[in-house]
């Protein structure tokens, strides 16, 4: 006997549009046709879908809930509140990052982070393996990772001052065994020599938010993008570039798949909404991310980018601060906390900014939300769409949904929003997890399940479907 059936939906996925009724049993979808009026009596659930979308819940590959950047210094949103902003917003599993101290070894480090998920966490989640102070001999332990469903890892090629920084060296040796053992390598991507010359121009008494930018500007990511794709293509490893905020990085990218490498690429609600004149203002500080916000070439020419599915992924980077948190910065940029929310409104940001702007299509939207980080990440088709066998995750998108953003009626713990004010066009109804109402009319559930940890898959180099639309 079903638990469930929802009725009455226009279905859209990364494939098209069509009118059927969904039927979920044990927390799966069993299929979806048109129901007779026998058959929806059977469940003993009905959800009314009239009027909505029927979409699935997205994957979001990028987030940071809970993390200590520094002693003192915790993200404001938790496993907690981070997944339950998420589930507000229509994202039903998340990848956040380990947070390896000192010489742990990413073994060490995945078992760790995941005590700290498992049991608090309201989405279903995978890890991404950060990598800091590389040891050769860890080659061995890439393999170990994947098995336990972790098969990702991710290196800065900044913050040396943090002691995060991967050198050229220990870039090549991780994707040499990262290509040896399936694993994908994801990569923030900025040149650190380069940022601490820019860095070394700004003079003391101009430290504002704005000097963010002028020490990171788009060079920074540029070169060290181009540098990544010929160090990956050189190694033949997946390689994965995370938050990507200018035009030319995305060129790059688009050209790297004409000439068939596996490398995608995942951009952000931010660099796609917002411009660097965010940082002018007297509450500047609080729109310090990194890489910084650009202008408005920039922000266009990944809007452009987008439309012609250079990118495989949508991702928030969910870092939030609060004003309180944000404020200890004391005038000077290099102090200050970097990261924005994100996950509760982005879906929201990218329906206004793509489909009712005719920017880009339902499909293609979907699919930068679900099915393409579902695929690059080993966690498809279990995640990421609505065919039988799915994990019912499930959205119920009202697209005639018009609301104005107001941080204190968000979810997330974060006490402000990048956004605040920010008009938007299309929202969440409805969100299930896995067959389970967890959202509904601007409520999340009181009693929320538990999210799980995913035994994500490793993925082909070769066999990667870097885009449904090529
Ligand atoms: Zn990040």
């Amino acid at each position: 006997m079903p638990d469930l059936t929802i009725i009455g939906g226009k279905i859209a996925s990364a494939h098209g549009l069509r009118r059927a009724d969904i039927t979920v049993a044990g927390g799966k979808i069993v299929s979806l046709a048109k129901l007779s009026r026998k058959q929806i009596a059977r469940a003993s659930k009905t959800v009314d879908a009239r009027g909505c979308l029927v979409i699935p819940g997205a994957v979001d590959p990028h987030v940071h809930f809970q993390l200590d950047i520094a002693p003192g210094l915790r993200t404001a949103d938790d496993f907690a509140t981070g997944s339950r902003a998420a589930l507000a917003g229509g994202i039903t599993t998340v990848i956040d990052y380990t947070a390896p101290t000192g010489q742990q070894s990413p073994l060490d480090a995945l078992a760790a982070r995941r005590k700290q998920a498992d049991g608090a966490i309201h989405v279903d989640y995978g890890l991404h393996n950060v990598l800091i102070n590389w040891k050769p001999q860890w080659a061995n332990q890439m393999d170990s990772l994947a098995l336990q469903g972790a098969p990702s890892v991710k290196l800065f090629t900044t913050y040396r001052d943090r002691g995060w920084q991967a050198n050229d060296v220990m870039l090549y040796q991780v994707m040499e065994a990262c290509r040896q053992a399936g694993v994908t390598v994801c990569l923030h991507a900025e040149n650190d020599s380069l940022i601490e010359m820019f860095a070394g121009r700004i003079s003391p008494t101009n430290l504002g938010a704005q000097s963010l930018a002028l020490s990171r500007p788009p060079i920074c990511e540029i070169e060290a993008v181009a540098r990544a794709i010929t160090l990956a293509e050189a190694t033949g490893v997946h390689l994965h570039l995370v938050h990507l905020s200018c035009a030319e990085s995305a060129r790059l990218l688009s050209n790297a798949h004409q000439r068939g490498l596996p490398i995608s690429g995942e951009t952000c609600p931010q660099f796609l909404a917002l411009d660097q004149n965010k940082l002018a203002g007297p509450q500047g500080h609080l729109w310090a991310c990194c890489p910084p916000l650009r202008d408005r070439k920039n922000r266009l020419g990944l809007q452009k980018a987008l439309q012609q599915n250079v990118f495989q992924a949508l991702a928030t980077d969910h870092c939030a601060f609060s004003h309180e948190q944000k404020d200890r910065w004391a005038g000077d940029y290099r102090h200050i906390p970097c990261g924005l929310p994100g996950v509760e409104t982005a879906r929201s940001l990218t329906y206004t900014l793509g489909p009712d702007q005719k920017k880009l299509s339902l499909k293609q939207w979907i699919w930068l939300h679900s099915e393409g980080p579902a695929r690059l990440f080993g966690i498809y088709p279990q995640k990421g769409c609505l065919q039988p066998g799915a994990d019912a995750d499930i959205v119920l998108w009202d697209q005639n949904a018009r609301w104005r953003v107001k941080a204190s009626r968000l979810a997330s713990a974060c006490d402000w929003s990048p956004y605040q004010n920010m008009q938007l066009s299309g929202r969440a109804r409805q969100v299930l997890l896995r067959g389970q109402e967890v959202f509904k009319d601007g409520k999340l559930g009181d009693d929320l399940p538990m999210g799980k940890y995913l035994q994500r898959r490793r993925q082909k180099p070769s066999q990667l479907a870097l885009n449904a639309f090529f």
